[in-house]
């Protein structure tokens, strides 16, 4: 075949209208397309590649930078500081308006840096989650990113895909696809390979499937028509594709409260205002200058900004555990779970299988060795039932093994299937070789609803023979005889039973086996044909150790409060096992998916909280799980990888899907994907999303005590007729440079070390609770004490007006870095070696700050601008005294906050 590339458009005798592909025949498709079966070789590939491009949607046009800059300014505080400036202009006061501008410009910087930075954290993250496609080239099936698939390219799709570009089909059994995105119908459309009328609308062409669409059941292949812009999501994509909006219900709530804070100080400034110059003869331009400085004090301007950069650090840090966030507002929720619920197998299991027991109704044989490699043997007596049995795991799957450099076995496919070519190879077989023997002509594939899969084969002798294998209670009830070395009996279901239960209750998953023989010339396989004449062949067992790192995750989340419950397709017993294995109950109790059924909604809600072990369950089952959960007041995450999982993963907290075994349809659903597939992934991420919480209370708790105790000085001041104890220019400078050194810094903090020790936050818990509220009330007040202390002291030392002010913006400084060491452990003392060690950020922070205010105290030309003097070193120290003090005053408090037990759910 000539693999030149071929565009539809340009060639003459190919031209057709790109709507009509849906109209040409099978044949007709595949030679416009120059492809065929075996699809493209790699040559073509590469070439189409380089005429057509990659396969992905133009970027959505972002915001130019400068214009992402300036729209920063467009915020009504902003034009308050701006009328601000430019009334200090206009009444002369200079360098008040240049100091206005300064807080305008770093407010500003300081918003479009964080913009970027969490934006640059969901690109990669976007990344991180690119779908795949399989793809059949040079007559191999081949797994790829979805950006490289080109016209011509013969693409395989199942249940829960996304398909990857617009696709013709040549196969299809049994396909639904959810259009919703293209046609706006809900009800998935039902899809085939015959041709349909060219005039026919998007969402009638039934021989199509559309990129960005979801595959709601079914499998098939289908050749690439239209690849990137040129798809039909591709010509709507203005439409999608937008981008993630920064925003979560807490930075909703902290904006909300931002402006209460903002409304509440313009009204005490404006009341303050009429004070000063009326009651207390200020001129009206001081009384002005004053109350605005103050007015851009207490107004947490920069809090939202901090506040998003914590959740875009958590994001980034939760991405390098392998737990990647889609939406944000997951991040907070994570930190407040109470249960997850998770799949066993490859979550809570490494998913890596080994035959390590097979029983017929002759013969028990053991199987030594571990892993995928063929190294080991059946030890038993000789067994012709278990030879079959053996032949039957072999032939009926489709998985690969393959040597790799290393000398370490690989599986292509389903594990167990893998486990199975490895029992054959044990057993002596040779898997190609019998493969060749009995070819396949039909299939049943493996379905979690039926829990069985059926393959028919020609046998050596020209015979049809199906073999069966599956959840073996569920391949027993359809059987009425077993095989023996002396010829077919009975089927015996207590044997079956006891062999059951044997190896279950070790923890194996169990798997049963069963053969059919049907009339020769039978091509075709239905579940009708599997009503009668099964014959059972007996059962295996698989080894599928726990993940270590699985068992300390259970331990943390018991010591963090947070319960965990196993939902799985296995076996009640061999779950219960896993389960024990793990630590998530001694005497796990088990509930079957039978059960649940059996269950009215209400009394679900009271068996799902004692309940740890749920089995043989279907996908149905999670979501009135998660429902009787949810309505017992718990904050539910919820694994799930099949296209079934999506209404349990919408309907949790978090969902959360699996990066390499999920399917699209279950990664679409979910809040969050595990990019290893691994329990202890879930908890790690609970652990960033907790220490996410805890920084926003940090800064928050840091940010609104600091800005308090400006103003309550400053009130304090006028109401009471002192002198201000500092000027309004100066109180602008300390707001300033504390946004820009240690605003930012509580962000970055490091987990608390006892995060996981702690029961979850309280699903309805307000961010600024009790404990907060009294912090910002006593902080505010001891700050205040501190500005006037320092004030009277240095007067009555006989210092001038303006040194005891620049003592006490000094000593303004001082106080908030040493409560700043305070607040960043709000749950134990801080005087430990790592935490009067600080970290990187706060160490640079405060280096900044130092420097900024000796720079304030010392520089001439700062003297001019900002009314500040030189102090001596006792005042130096005195500054650095009252900060100490702060310290200790407040860890005194924390300390007796906890000895007294007040606060108890916070601290
Ligand atoms: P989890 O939900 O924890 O991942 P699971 O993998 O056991 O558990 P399913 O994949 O739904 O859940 O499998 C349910 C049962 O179906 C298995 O216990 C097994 O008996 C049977 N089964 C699983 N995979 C296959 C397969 N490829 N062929 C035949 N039977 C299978």
């Amino acid at each position: 075949m000539n693999h030149n590339v071929v565009s539809p458009r340009e060639t003459p005798e190919t031209t057709v209208d790109r709507q009509a592909w849906h109209a040409l025949s099978r044949e007709a498709v595949f030679s416009h397309l120059e492809t065929g079966e075996a699809g493209l070789t790699t040559r073509s590939v590469q070439e189409r590649l380089a005429t057509h491009g990659e396969n992905r949607l133009p970027e959505p046009p972002r915001p130019h930078p400068l214009t992402r800059f300036l729209s920063q300014f467009n915020n009504t505080l902003i034009y308050f500081l701006i009328s601000a400036s430019v009334a200090s202009a206009v009444l002369g006061h200079v360098v008040d308006a240049v100091v206005i501008l300064g807080v305008v410009v770093v407010n500003a910087v300081v918003g479009f840096v964080q913009e970027g930075k969490a934006e640059k954290a969901l690109d990669a993250i976007r990344d991180m989650i690119s779908p795949q496609a399989h793809v059949v080239r040079d007559g191999e099936r081949q797994i790829i990113d979805a950006r490289h698939v080109v016209p011509g390219d013969l693409v395989v799709v199942e249940a829960g895909d996304k398909v990857p570009a617009d696709l013709r089909l040549v196969r299809a059994s049994s396909l639904l696809a959810d259009e919703a995105i293209l046609t706006g119908e809900s009800v998935p459309a039902e899809k085939h390979t015959g041709t349909v009328a060219p005039e026919a609308p998007v969402a009638e062409r039934a021989s199509m499937l559309f990129s960005g669409t979801i595959l709601a059941a079914g499998q098939g292949t289908g050749v690439v028509v239209e690849t990137g812009a040129r798809t039909e999501i591709g010509r709507i994509s203005a439409l999608i594709g937008t981008v993630q909006q920064l925003t979560t219900p807490l930075l909703m709530q902290i904006d909300r409260f931002g402006r209460l804070i903002t409304w509440f100080a313009l009204s005490a400034a404006v009341a303050l205002f009429f004070f000063a110059h009326f009651i207390r003869d200020y001129h009206w331009v001081d009384a002005l200058m004053v109350v605005v400085a103050l007015a851009v004090g207490v107004v947490p301007e920069g809090l939202p900004a901090v506040i998003t950069i914590t959740l875009a650090i958590g994001v980034r840090r939760m991405a390098a555990r392998n737990a990647v966030v889609r939406r944000l507002p997951a991040v907070e929720t994570l930190g407040s779970t109470s249960v997850i619920c998770s799949d066993k197998t490859g979550t809570l299991t490494k998913n890596e299988m080994t035959v390590g027991r097979i029983a017929t109704a002759t013969a028990m044989a053991s199987v030594s060795g571990a892993g995928y490699a063929p190294s080991g043997k059946v030890e038993g007596p000789e067994d012709p039932v278990r030879d079959r049995l053996v032949l039957a795991g072999l032939l009926c799957g489709d998985a690969h093994l393959k040597r790799e450099d290393d000398g370490h076995y690989a599986v292509f496919g389903d594990p167990m299937e893998g486990a199975l070519v490895t029992l054959a190879l044990k057993a002596g077989l040779d898997p190609a070789g019998s493969r060749e023997n009995w070819p396949r002509h039909a299939d049943i594939p493996f379905d979690a609803a039926h829990r069985f899969m059926a393959t028919l084969h020609a046998g050596p002798d020209g015979g049809r023979i199906v073999f069966l294998k599956g959840a073996p209670e569920r391949l027993l009830a359809m059987c009425d005889r077993q095989k023996t070395a002396a010829g077919d009996a009975p089927v015996d279901p207590v044997y079956w039973d006891e062999r059951i239960e044997e190896a279950a209750e070790s923890g194996e998953r169990v798997l049963g086996f069963a053969e059919l023989v049907l009339p020769p010339e039978t091509d075709s396989l239905s579940m009708d044909m599997l009503a009668h004449g099964l014959v059972f062949l007996g059962v295996a067992g698989f080894i599928d150790p726990p993940r270590p790192e699985a068992m300390k995750a259970v331990a943390e989340c018991c010591s963090a409060g947070i319960a965990v419950k196993m939902i799985t397709g296995d076996h009640g017993a061999t779950a219960a096992a896993i389960a024990r294995m793990l630590g998530i109950a001694e005497n796990p109790v088990v509930v079957t998916g039978v059960e649940v059924d059996g269950l009215s909604d209400a009394e679900l809600e009271a068996v799902a909280l004692k309940t740890s072990v749920f089995a043989r369950t279907s996908p149905e089952h999670k979501l009135r799980i998660v429902r009787a959960l949810q309505a017992n007041g718990l904050v539910v995450a919820m694994t799930g990888d099949g296209v079934n999982d999506a209404p349990s993963l919408k309907q949790a907290d978090v969902g959360i899907a699996m990066g390499r075994k999920g399917t699209e349809a279950a990664k679409q659903a979910a809040e969050m994907v595990l990019v290893d597939d691994n329990f202890a992934s879930i908890v790690a991420a609970v652990h960033e999303g907790r220490t996410v919480y805890d920084n926003i209370r940090k800064v928050i708790g840091w940010t609104l005590p600091t800005n308090g105790g400006e103003f309550l000085a400053v009130v304090f001041a006028i109401l009471f007729g002192l002198a201000l104890p500092m000027t309004p220019v100066q109180i602008l400078w300390v707001n300033m440079i504390i946004t820009v050194t240690l605003g930012l810094v509580l962000a970055f903090e490091p987990p608390e070390p006892g995060v996981m020790a702690r029961r979850p936050r309280r699903r309805d818990a307000s961010l600024v609770t009790p404990f907060l509220l009294w912090r910002i009330v006593f902080v505010s007040f001891l700050f205040m004490l501190g500005v006037f202390g320092v004030y009277f002291y240095a007067l009555g030392n006989g210092d001038s007006e303006a040194v005891a002010r620049t003592l006490v913006v000094n000593a303004i400084a001082a106080m908030e870095i040493f409560y700043l060491f305070n607040v960043r452990y709000l749950h134990m003392t801080s005087f430990t070696l790592t935490g009067l060690k600080g970290t990187r950020a706060v160490l640079l922070a405060v280096g900044g700050l130092v420097v900024a205010q000796f720079g304030f105290t010392y520089l001439p030309f700062m003297n001019d601008l900002f009314g500040s003097a030189p102090v001596s070193f006792t005042d130096g120290v005195v500054t650095v005294a009252v900060g100490v003090a702060m310290l200790a005053v407040l860890e005194v408090e924390k300390w007796l906050v906890r000895r007294l037990g007040w606060f108890a759910d916070e601290v």
